[in-house]
């Protein structure tokens, strides 16, 4: 396996960062999970975007976005395989313990991994621990991710494989890794961005072409909804078929496999849509 670190490719046995890099000791870095078919990166622009947003949001550099582009097909080249998972790291870079930026400028790293696709429908769970939707970090994809790990340990231990978040004034949001989409009266809705949930790339492409409404939706929702389903890179168009207790017999409902059969058409036609 072979992975893009400073400037050029290298052997994953021999890539190394340094042990005071800020991305490892306070979380002070962005990352960004790109699903490659066939060797061939989708919606590659619209994630080298939100690289650049979160970065901004946290006060890096901008990343040198044809520096990733480089090294994306690099390291696409050099590991060939059906379905991968390309993850970019982008760090504050490694200087003296504390919370300061680190001195010797950002580190990127990126890899890949295999994947497989997800099955049509999963469970998910609700969680108490809120999303902040006015928080430093809102809406930027950080790695510091230590609270959806803690969420997703959850959800597994209870046979799901995600877990869902309100925010602080108890509406819903996103999961740890995907956003939410339900069917109230035959019509689609997922939560707004000022939920505090992550703008999505799944998301705003479903939105587009499948029509959602975004919505204010209290978490009860997910008590009454007569369809849910997730949206990730990973997952696609994902259906719910359990909430905690709640079973939804029959996922993928008709607006879900509706909205799955429209981005399946639209995203194998246009890889980077
Ligand atoms: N919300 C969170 C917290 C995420 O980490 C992710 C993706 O990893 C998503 C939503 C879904 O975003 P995307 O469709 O861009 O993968």
């Amino acid at each position: 396996m072979k992975i893009w670190l400073d400037g050029g490719l290298k052997d994953i046995e021999s890539a190394r960062v340094s042990v005071f890099d800020h991305g490892l000791t306070v979380g002070d870095g962005i990352f960004e999970t790109v699903k490659a078919v066939d060797g061939r990166p989708f919606a590659l622009t619209r994630h080298l975007d939100r690289l650049t947003r979160s970065a901004r949001g946290l006060g890096l550099p901008d990343p040198d976005l044809d520096e990733v582009r480089r090294a994306c097909a690099a390291v696409l080249e050099a590991n060939p395989m059906p379905l991968g998972r390309l993850r970019l790291t982008y760090t504050g870079g490694h200087g003296p313990l504390g919370s300061d930026r680190g001195e010797h400028g950002p580190t990127l790293v990126v890899a890949l991994g295999g994947t497989t696709r997800r099955p049509d429908s999963t469970a998910v769970i609700t969680v108490p621990w809120t999303r902040n939707e006015r928080g430093a970090l809102t809406g930027l994809k950080t790695t510091s991710y230590a609270e959806n790990v803690v969420a997703l340990a959850r959800a597994r231990e209870q046979g799901a494989s995600e877990a869902l978040f309100g925010n602080t004034v108890g509406q819903l949001c996103e999961g740890t890794g995907s956003n939410v989409f339900v069917v109230l009266d035959g019509e689609l809705h997922t939560p707004p961005l000022a939920s505090g949930c992550l703008a999505g790339i799944t998301r705003a492409l479903v939105v587009e072409w499948a029509g959602a409404k975004e919505t204010d939706l209290p978490l009860d929702v997910l008590e009454r909804a007569e369809e849910v389903f997730l949206t990730s890179t990973l997952r696609d168009v994902q259906a719910v078929h359990r909430v905690d207790e709640r079973e939804l017999p029959g996922a993928p409902g008709p607006v879900t496999a509706k909205a799955m059969r429209i981005f399946d058409e639209r995203a194998g036609a246009d890889l980077d849509p």
